[in-house]
């Protein structure tokens, strides 16, 4: 039997990439996952691309008693990837008590969880979110962390804290927070990949969705930044590599291979793209003209971020390997089976 993780979001865009990237490394997964922005149905999906099932169970971990009574069932479990949270930056500024309760509340029934049933090991999915607009890049995990600009960028930062302090009152729990860049792209399988509910937020799920015809154009937030050609710079991660960060933290936890019992890295590629470019890229990638139109700066947007992600790939031995049009085009083949496109 191999170790079990307990991969919480497990059937979100990350969770479920990364509980493929887990079975394929011979971890066995039980996933817990309210279902409040994904479908059981991944599931399926996943099985299909493993060939295993992993284990699933449908509750909210906001819920104490519910989370309690599954741990006391489960009492193998090796470690926790925690990704179930609410992550929409716009509707965390309306409905900031939602944002703080449920995603501060989960995380700390399974750190109490963790303690009264004896599992030591906690992976937490965090953001560069946390880093604001730095003054100098690319960011290393040294940079300062500045106030957040949204109360879901917020949770983050609280949740990184109370990690911190969790684990130097509790010497035996190691945790990794792991702050990614800018998740993007799907399976090469297009068997899972990310689905937005209602008009996306996000860039490439924008951008798939305008080549797809849902969308009539993109509007680009703002050309007038201080960067090469005037729009904004992320770091867009390929989210099967992002994945595979996971399984290198729990294999560095598991294996005592960590240096303190609270650590975190910087997960992204070390490269900059603008907005334009990775539209460029895009249209370049996979053939298709892409309607665009510039509009004013979104607020709260910064002007660029993106990693040094040398600590990452020195200690956990990790490294970004997808190229961005590898990337693109992963996201456009799973936006067309979405829509049935051939
Ligand atoms: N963006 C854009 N049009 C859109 C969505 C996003 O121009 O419809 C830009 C946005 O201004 C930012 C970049 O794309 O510069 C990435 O935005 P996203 O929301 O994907 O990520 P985040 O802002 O959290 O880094």
């Amino acid at each position: 039997m191999g170790k079990l993780i307990l991969v919480t979001g497990g059937t979100g865009f990350i969770g479920s990439h990364t509980v493929v990237e887990l079975q394929q490394a011979g971890f066995d997964v039980v996933i817990v996952d309210n279902l409040s922005n994904s479908k059981k149905e991944v599931v399926d999906n996943i099985e299909k691309i493993t060939g295993v099932r992993p284990k699933f169970e449908c509750f909210d971990l906001a819920n104490r008693e519910l989370t309690r009574d599954f741990f006391s069932r489960n009492k193998n479990i090796d470690a926790i990837i925690h990704f179930a949270a609410f992550k929409a930056v716009g509707e965390s500024v309306q409905k900031p008590l939602e944002y703080y309760r449920n995603n501060l509340t989960a995380l700390m029934n399974l750190l109490e969880c963790m303690k009264d049933f004896n599992v030591n090991n906690f992976v937490f999915s965090s953001s560069c979110t946390v880093y604001g607009q730095p003054e100098k890049l690319p960011v290393t995990e040294s940079t300062p962390r500045r106030p957040a600009e949204s109360p879901y960028g917020n949770t983050k930062a609280i949740a990184e804290d109370i990690i911190r302090d969790f684990a130097f009152v509790n010497p035996q729990a190691k945790c990794i927070a792991l702050r990614y860049f800018n998740p993007i792209g799907a399976h090469p399988s297009s068997l899972i990949g990310e689905s937005p509910v209602g008009v996306p937020n996000n860039l490439v799920p924008y951008i798939t969705q305008t080549a797809a015809g849902i969308r009539k154009e993109l509007s680009v937030f703002g050309n007038d930044y201080n960067t090469p050609d005037g729009t904004p710079i992320r770091d867009y991660i390929n989210v099967v590599d992002l994945s595979k960060a996971h399984v290198v933290a729990i294999d560095r936890l598991i294996n005592d291979k960590n240096k303190s019992n609270y650590e975190y890295f910087n997960i992204g590629t070390g490269n900059g793209y603008s907005v334009m470019e990775l539209v460029n890229a895009f249209m370049k990638a996979t053939g298709v003209n892409l309607p665009y139109k510039i509009v004013g700066r979104r607020a709260g947007d910064i002007e660029k971020i993106w990693a040094d992600t040398s600590y990452a790939n020195n200690e956990l031995g990790w490294k970004a390997e997808k190229s961005i049009e590898e990337t693109l085009l992963s996201a456009w083949n799973w936006e067309k089976k979405c829509r049935g496109i051939k």
